[in-house]
């Protein structure tokens, strides 16, 4: 069922929304564009939560130079449409100004975790994904925040952060949403042109047939990274970055699979750079 949701702007207008809710509150931070990935999060947060929570933010500080920030896609309407028909009662919809103000000079970053995979191939994107995440936190004041499990290793940094930093928030992390051909929703697959879109099926394909392996009894990280990257090969319109098979937690590559994992990737079409991943044991 759907209720009125509140759209704000300001911090001062977001705080007091905030504290007129009584409560538990369930936060669903995003940069908008949003789709049935996002809006899973919402109908979650409903679910767990008195109240949810939203925000809208493209946020500047996690775009290396020669990323998408200026082209990134937006659709404010039909973003508070689907909020409201998915049940947030509160979108927050911060400025660049108010978010990062002259003279800000305050970065959150999680050491470790943020070396592999994303990380080293997005120099400074975690570090502006956890300090965006610090400011949300800290304004919204959530029991209870979202993720999702499309971005594996920004869920495994906020746990991180939330459990150094001491935030009493509990972070649940939500499955991968996908479309009927198996690739998984992202705002990013607008930029695909329609053989690209066609060609992006590769990925489920490549984790479906390693995780057969896997299942299989293949315990062999390497032997399943090779699997991921031959399939996709086959596809022209494809480029692999990276295929990683990693500690679930630690995420520091594997030679055994003997605990939980992550086989995640990273593949270029075109100039749009799509990310995947599946779950093993
Ligand atoms: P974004 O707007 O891309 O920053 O995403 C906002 C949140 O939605 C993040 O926690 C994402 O992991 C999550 N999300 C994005 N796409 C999906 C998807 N296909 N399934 C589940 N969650 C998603």
């Amino acid at each position: 069922m759907s209720q009125s949701l509140r759209t704000v702007v300001t911090m001062e207008e977001l705080f007091s929304a905030r504290n007129s809710l009584p409560g538990t509150v369930g936060l669903v931070p995003t940069m908008g564009y949003l789709h049935e990935g996002h809006i899973s999060l919402v109908r979650r947060a409903r679910a767990e939560c008195d109240h949810v929570v939203t925000s809208i933010f493209v946020n500047p500080t996690q775009f290396g130079p020669a990323e998408d920030l200026e082209k990134y896609p937006r659709d404010i309407e039909n973003d508070t449409r689907l909020l409201e028909n998915a049940g947030a009662e509160l979108v927050w919809t911060p400025t660049v100004k108010e978010m990062y103000p002259d003279n800000f000079q305050t970065w959150v970053e999680v050491e470790k975790l943020t070396k592999p995979l994303e990380g080293a191939m997005r120099p400074g994107h975690f570090r502006g994904v956890s300090t965006i995440v610090a400011k949300l936190f800290n304004a919204v004041r959530p029991d209870k925040a979202y993720f999702g499990q499309k971005d594996a290793q920004q869920a495994a940094v906020i746990r991180q952060m939330t459990r150094d930093l001491n935030y009493p928030i509990e972070i649940v992390v939500c499955p991968i949403i996908r479309e009927p051909d198996g690739l998984a929703m992202s705002s990013r697959n607008t930029y695909l042109d329609s053989k690209q879109r066609q060609a992006a099926i590769v990925l489920f394909r490549a984790l479906t047939q390693a995780r057969k392996s896997f299942e299989n009894g293949n315990r062999d990280a390497e032997s399943l990274r090779k699997i991921v990257k031959s399939v996709i090969e086959e596809e022209a319109l494809a480029q692999v970055q990276y295929v990683s098979c990693a500690d679930y937690d630690t995420l520091t590559e594997l030679d055994t699979i003997n605990r939980k994992a992550l086989l995640s990737l990273a593949v270029y079409f075109g100039k749009t750079r799509l990310i995947d991943n599946f779950i093993l044991g």
